[in-house]
C-alpha cells in the first residue's frame, strides 16, 4: 500500500490532457500486469477519455472512480460547507441568499456592488483558472481503492468477468465524463441497468462512510449492512435531485457514491474536508483499507460467481 500511495503522489495532478494520458499510461501498465483486459474509452465532444476494465456484457457490479482533477474553490466557500454539508445543499444555497439579503438591507449600492463582485470574482476565478496540485483525497484516495480492488480481484478470473472496473474522466466538468460513458455503454449494449453500481469518491478523510443515493436505496440498504457488520460508523443519505459524484448518472439503478465525511458545525449535515484546496496533501491508510476491505466483502456476496 505505501508502494502505491508514493506511486499515486506522483500523478496527483490530472487536469491537462498530457496529465491525464500519462496517468491512463500509468493505468495501462498496473492493469497489464495484474492480467486483465482493458478498454480506453474516448470522446471527442470536451475530449473524455475513461478507462473500463473488459467485463461480460451484464456485470453484476460496476466500481467506479473518476481520475480527474479540479480547481481551488475559495476558503470562505470552504467554512460554509463545514457549516453546512456537503449533504445539504439547499441549506447551503438559502445561507448564501441570507447573507445577500443582509447585505442589501444597507440599502448601499456601493456596499452592495462591491459585495456581489468580491464573493462573485473569489469564487470564479479559482474554479475556473487556479489547477489543484494537491489531490490525495479528491480523488487520488478513490483511485487508491479501485487499485486495491483490482489486486484482489485479479485472482479469479470469474470475478473479473462479473466485476467491471471503471476510472472515469470530467467528473469535476458537472459529471459530464460519467454521462457520456453511459450513453457510450446504452450505444454498445453493456447491461449497466441490472449492475450494482458503487462510485468511490474522496474517502481519504473522515470519521463517517457517507453511502449516498439520489431516491432509489436498495444498493445503499445491502451495502451499509457490510459496513455495519464490520462496526464502521456508516449512514445512507438520500441527496433527492442533488448531484455528489458520477453515480448520479446511473440514479435510477440505485447507483450509490462512497465518500468518507465530518459533521458539520450545524448539526445534521456532513462535509468533505480540505477538497478544492491547497490542503487536499494527506489520506488515511485506515481509511482506504476499511472501504477496500468491506467493497471487497460486499462483491464477494453480492456476485454470481463460485468461490473456491
Ligand atoms: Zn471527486
Amino acid at each position: 500500500m505505501d508502494e502505491l500511495l508514493l506511486e499515486l503522489q506522483r500523478y496527483q495532478k490530472r487536469n491537462s490532457r498530457k496529465e491525464k494520458n500519462d496517468f491512463i499510461d500509468y493505468l495501462k501498465q498496473k492493469f497489464n500486469k495484474l492480467g486483465f483486459e482493458f478498454n480506453v474509452v474516448k470522446t471527442k465532444l470536451i475530449n473524455s477519455v475513461h478507462f473500463e476494465t473488459v467485463s461480460d456484457d451484464n456485470p453484476d457490479i460496476i466500481l467506479m472512480a473518476h481520475y480527474d482533477t479540479g480547481t481551488i474553490l475559495p476558503c470562505w466557500y470552504e467554512w460554509l460547507i463545514r457549516l453546512t454539508g456537503h449533504t445539504r445543499s439547499i441549506l447551503t444555497a438559502l445561507i448564501v441568499l441570507l447573507v445577500f439579503k443582509l447585505v442589501s438591507l444597507t440599502y448601499n449600492e456601493i456596499i452592495i456592488n462591491i459585495f456581489t463582485i468580491t464573493v462573485g470574482l473569489s469564487f470564479f476565478i479559482p474554479a475556473l483558472f487556479i489547477k489543484n496540485q494537491h489531490t490525495m483525497n479528491d480523488n487520488t484516495s478513490g483511485v487508491m481503492a479501485l487499485l486495491l480492488l483490482a489486486e484482489k480481484i485479479a485472482v479469479d478470473d470469474s470475478l473479473k468477468k462479473r466485476v467491471k472496473i471503471v476510472f472515469t474522466d470530467n467528473e469535476e466538468k458537472i459529471l459530464i465524463g460519467s454521462y457520456q460513458l453511459r450513453k457510450i455503454w446504452e450505444k454498445n449494449g453493456l447491461n449497466y441497468k441490472n449492475a450494482k453500481i458503487i462510485s468511490v469518491d474522496c474517502i481519504g478523510r473522515g470519521e463517517h462512510v457517507i453511502i449516498s443515493y439520489n431516491f432509489v436505496n436498495s444498493i445503499a440498504k445491502e451495502l451499509i449492512k457490510v459496513f455495519e457488520k464490520n462496526k464502521i460508523r456508516a449512514k445512507c443519505i438520500n441527496m433527492c435531485l442533488v448531484p455528489l459524484s458520477d453515480a448520479y448518472n446511473f440514479w435510477t439503478t440505485g447507483a450509490v457514491n462512497i465518500n468518507m465525511m465530518y459533521k458539520t458545525i450545524i448539526p445534521g449535515g456532513y462535509y468533505i474536508k480540505n477538497i478544492h484546496s491547497y490542503r487536499d496533501k494527506e489520506i488515511s491508510k485506515d481509511n482506504i483499507k476499511l472501504i477496500v476491505e468491506s467493497l471487497i466483502e460486499y462483491i464477494k456476496t453480492y456476485t454470481t460467481t463460485q468461490y473456491s
